[in-house]
């Protein structure tokens, strides 16, 4: 673990191209999730500094200025070229991710894989951003042109910090836009090591910029300045309420929002019983239980509920919890002390409210923040555990009986995310994904996202979507042009 710390080289702000102090000198400790340990002091951005990275945004993006003036195809090499650097760097960048975030070291280098795919993907669409010629009334031709939204805010959280990163920065590039971003104060150290590599790439100063800090400073700064354009937010629900006054009581800025979520994984009598233990099994430990989309809530059909608990017990027994950097290694610790007492407290609420603990349920050691792999059974509806985003490595199996009433249940929730059915019957699987009213639905299978599929959320579970072309819907503003003709033909 002393080696991944010896990889760390930047730990300033980036602004314009430039690793520089905060305006107040003033720094934060970022910790080691295994022990509690400070890994390093990084520069804490406010403010100040958030407007001198607006600034640097706005100067990149103005009239005249290279990255305007670049043709979309060199946009896209360049993508490409920082995809290219983060592939050289891909074992220190996994190191550093797993140091910061507490994910194993294989999670950590997939999730550096699919970041690059997804950059990737964004490169190659720089100069297919297209509008449309329309045949308007009248003697006018009218014509749209997509323009770049302009500077972009961006927010994101702890549990995936490159792949949150990447999904931001590759459509706004994509785009043509300008951007300031602030990474989660839990996991600041891959955001400026990828800031770095923008440099390398050969971004001009000011298209990029990173300002690590504290939420209600640096990051309400971000979303509260009137020199941006439109910030793109993921994390907690409750804050992403705050986002969208802050917009209201700035410059109504354009907002994205991907929120939480309490995703329903339903599983009916005919499926394969262990292949639908297996994908609940990873679709609620995956990542610690630390995933928007975790199928947090495990519907499972009263004919194969019995050996379905059994199954998914003797899974979580076999769950492997320790050093994130031990290879056999399948859960690491959760990212911080209030994640461990939410996870804690929400463990206790299902015991008290009448679910059955059939293992786990209990802090590991003393050091860190390990969690015992727990499964509940006999849950109900109303208890906090089916109701709240625990964010940890807790599964809650609920029972029910028919299609109609599982959709009824699934649904009734403020979130909707993700949704997962199990089955071998056609009809009901496409019965339940028509009507589950969640942003991404998986058939016999789980958690399948791709730099090419649109994800978000409905209800209060986001607004827009990230992936796929949809994504750029975000990142540009319609223009329409509408030009007199002599005659019409
Ligand atoms: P969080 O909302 O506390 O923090 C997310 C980010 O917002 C951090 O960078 C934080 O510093 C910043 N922030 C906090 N208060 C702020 C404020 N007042 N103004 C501006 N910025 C502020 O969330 P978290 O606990 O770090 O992350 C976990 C949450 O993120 C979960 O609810 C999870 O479901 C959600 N999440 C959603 C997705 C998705 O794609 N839908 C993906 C990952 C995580």
């Amino acid at each position: 673990m002393a080696s991944a710390a010896s990889l760390i080289k930047y730990t300033k702000l980036f602004i314009n191209n430039e690793f520089v102090d905060s305006v107040s000198k003033k720094t934060f400790p970022t910790l080691n999730p295994t022990n509690g340990a400070k890994i390093i002091d990084i520069s804490e951005g406010d403010k100040e500094d958030i407007d001198k990275a607006v600034q640097a945004a706005k100067a990149a993006f103005s009239r005249g200025a290279p990255w305007r003036k670049m043709d979309a195809s060199t946009r896209g090499k360049l993508i490409i070229k920082l995809a290219d650097l983060i592939e050289r760097d891909i074992n220190t960048l996994a190191k550093l991710e797993t140091l910061d975030n507490g994910k194993p070291l294989s999670d950590s280098t997939l999730d550096i894989q699919c970041s690059i795919d997804v950059l990737r993907y964004y490169g190659g669409y720089c100069d297919k951003i297209h509008g449309n010629t329309i045949p308007a009334d009248g003697d006018c031709l009218s014509l749209t042109r997509k323009e770049p939204v302009g500077v972009v805010g961006q927010i994101i959280p702890w549990n995936y910090p490159i792949m949150m990163q990447i999904w931001k920065w590759g459509p706004a590039l994509a785009a043509g836009c300008t951007m300031v971003l602030k990474p989660a104060e839990q996991t600041p150290i891959t955001a400026l090591a990828l800031a770095a590599l923008v440099k390398e790439a050969g971004f001009p100063p000011g298209v990029v910029n990173v300002v690590p800090g504290y939420g209600p400073t640096a990051g309400a700064a971000l979303a509260l300045h009137k020199d941006v354009n439109k910030v793109a937010f993921t994390g907690s629900t409750i804050v992403g309420k705050k986002i969208m006054e802050y917009s209201a009581q700035s410059n109504l800025k354009r907002v994205s929002l991907e929120l939480g979520g309490k995703s329903p994984l339903v599983v009916f009598n005919d499926a394969d019983l262990d292949e639908a233990v297996e994908i609940a099994h990873n679709a609620i430990f995956g990542n610690h239980g630390q995933n928007c989309c975790a199928g947090s809530r495990t519907f499972v059909q009263s004919g194969i509920y019995d050996a379905f608990v059994q199954k998914a017990v003797q899974k979580a027994k076999l769950r492997k919890v320790g050093d994130p950097f031990d290879p056999n290694v399948q859960q690491g610790p959760q990212i911080d002390k209030p994640s461990l007492d939410k996870i804690l407290r929400l463990i206790d609420s299902g015991k008290k409210e009448g679910a059955k603990l059939e293992i786990g349920g209990s802090r590991i050691g003393t050091e860190g923040y390990f969690v015992e792999p727990t499964v509940f059974s006999n849950v109900t509806d109303a208890m906090s555990i089916a109701k709240e985003e625990i964010f940890g490595p807790v599964q809650s199996i609920l029972k029910f009986e028919t299609l109609e009433e599982v959709i009824e249940r699934a649904n009734d929730t403020y979130y909707g995310l993700a949704a997962g059915v199990i089955t071998k019957n056609i009809d009901t699987a496409l019965t339940f994904a028509q009507a589950v009213q969640a942003g991404s639905v998986w058939v016999n299978c789980y958690d399948y996202i791709t730099p090419q599929t649109p994800f978000g959320g409905y209800k209060m579970s986001g607004i827009g979507r990230e992936m796929g072309a949809e994504s750029l819907d975000a990142y540009v503003e319609t223009k329409t042009i509408s030009i007199k003709l002599p005659t019409k033909v």
